[in-house]
């Protein structure tokens, strides 16, 4: 049955938690946290805790700094215990929640509430959207004195075993935690690059999904720094090696069966299955800003490390933006390879549906499907095949963006304003930087 408060006051108090956590999201991606204590349990599930709103990146104007935060009470839990201090000072659980005005108004710059309106869009449409997901990730050492560092403590490659793969035992720790916190993990193993590692979780409604992707990214820190290490999902912290996806797969389901699926078709795929490819691949330049939000997103899109650079489709090959696995029936779905897991997971979801729901309702058609290697296609092919490429950096990805009007619209103008203009300064400042390439490039020769 569905939690209510009653039932959650219960929990709590069999549980003897302690404190309660009120999660959010802010416009980048940051998880945000209001703690309160027991006597506040009341008040928290009954949606009347305040924050100040002025507080967090992107999110209002100081005269109107008062948020509520309205617990979706289907993201309860009580999280396991990370280490033997924290459980002494008591079980924490967390609710995510929608944000408001005091009024009660769904505040315009909730991420969560973007993803609810394109969830919203779908469903008018008839259509469901499901999300499988592939986080990659790395584990670094630290420093004696705790400070990161991008030196690995391993030197494994894809799916090696124990015991040359150190992390399997932190990765399998990290996999325990998230199972008893209720995640359907399909498969964990190690990656391509020494101390990268993926962690996939089976297929769920777009929302839950988003909540997931929050929850996880904190569990793999948490475990992590136990282990005296540093988990980082920065897209590409190491050159001459792979970077970190977040693969997305995406499927539309009616009625409660897989709508991508279509024996009599071509590839058995559906007509609803090609616009919303066709959807995915027109928008994609106006995505990436969304998908791949950090100047460095653009270091992992280059050619050679699995990472896909041209705007394409295949049925078989690694080299596309989106692939679409082998799998009929049910598991149709559409294997979306451009997005990091440094991006906002609801914003993200929200413009891939958008983009997709774009495709259904303009009736696109996809460009061919590209069955070899991309990348050693001639520039004449590329063009013959009407093969773009996504943007090479963020500025370009904003640009982008800012061109893109459905993706803006599915947006809405709070989130774009502040997005944009908060990527426009990150770009600013990094193009201001001195870097150490251009030292060793240039000092001595100029
Ligand atoms: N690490 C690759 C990426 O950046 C993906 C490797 C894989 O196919 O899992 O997307
Ligand atoms: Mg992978
Ligand atoms: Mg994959």
């Amino acid at each position: 049955p569905a939690p209510n408060k009653q039932s959650i006051l219960d929990e709590l108090q069999r549980g003897e938690v302690k404190f309660l956590r009120l999660q959010f999201t802010d416009i980048l991606g940051a998880t945000k946290n209001v703690e309160v204590p027991r006597s506040q349990f009341e008040k928290a599930l009954s949606g009347d805790v305040t924050f100040d709103g002025s507080a967090v990146e992107g999110f209002t104007r100081v005269e109107e700094s008062d948020m509520l935060l309205r617990p979706d009470l289907s993201t309860f839990l009580i999280y396991p215990q990370f280490s033997r201090e924290e459980g002494e000072r008591g079980r924490v659980a967390r609710l995510i929640c929608d944000v408001t005005l005091p009024d009660g108004t769904p505040f315009g710059g909730d991420p969560r509430r973007v993803l609810a309106r394109q969830i919203e869009r779908a469903r008018q449409l008839g259509f469901e959207m499901f999300v499988g997901t592939e986080p990659e990730f790395f584990l670094f050492e630290r420093t004696p004195g705790g400070v990161g560092s991008t030196v690995t403590h391993d030197k494994a490659g894809y799916f090696d075993l124990a015991p040359i793969d150190k992390g399997e035992r932190i990765r399998r720790e990290i996999v325990n935690k998230l199972l008893e916190m209720g995640f359907d993990i399909e498969a964990a193993h190690h990656e391509v690059a020494p101390g990268q590692h993926e962690i996939d979780f089976r297929y769920a409604p777009a929302l839950e999904t988003a909540d997931r992707i929050a929850t996880f990214k904190f569990v793999v820190k948490r475990v992590a720094l136990e282990y005296g290490l540093l988990a980082s999902f920065l897209p590409k912290p190491l050159e001459n090696v792979n970077g970190s996806g977040m693969h997305c797969h995406l499927s539309l389901f009616k009625g409660g069966q897989n709508a991508f699926t279509d024996p009599e078709h071509e590839y058995g795929l559906s007509q609803t299955a090609l616009h919303f490819i066709a959807g995915l691949l027109d928008h994609a330049e106006g995505i990436a800003a969304i998908t791949n939000p950090l100047v460095n997103s653009y270091k992992r899109l280059v050619p050679g490390f699995e990472a896909p650079v041209n705007i394409a489709w295949s049925t078989s090959n690694r080299s596309a933006l989106i692939r679409i696995p082998a799998k009929r029936g049910n598991s149709t779905r559409a294997e979306v390879r451009m997005p990091d897991p440094s991006c906002n997971p609801y914003l993200a979801l929200a413009a891939m549906l958008a983009a997709g729901l774009d495709g259904i309702e303009q009736r696109l058609e996809p460009p061919p499907a590209i069955q070899r290697n991309i990348f050693k296609m001639t520039v004449r092919e590329k063009r013959h095949h009407r093969v773009k490429e996504l943007p090479a950096d963020l500025r370009e990805a904003v640009d982008e963006l800012e061109k893109d009007e459905v993706i803006a619209r599915a947006l809405g103008e709070h989130v774009m304003d502040h997005f944009v203009a908060a990527k426009r300064a990150e770009w600013r400042q990094y193009s201001a930087t001195v870097h150490q390439w251009e030292l060793d490039r240039y000092l001595d020769l100029i």
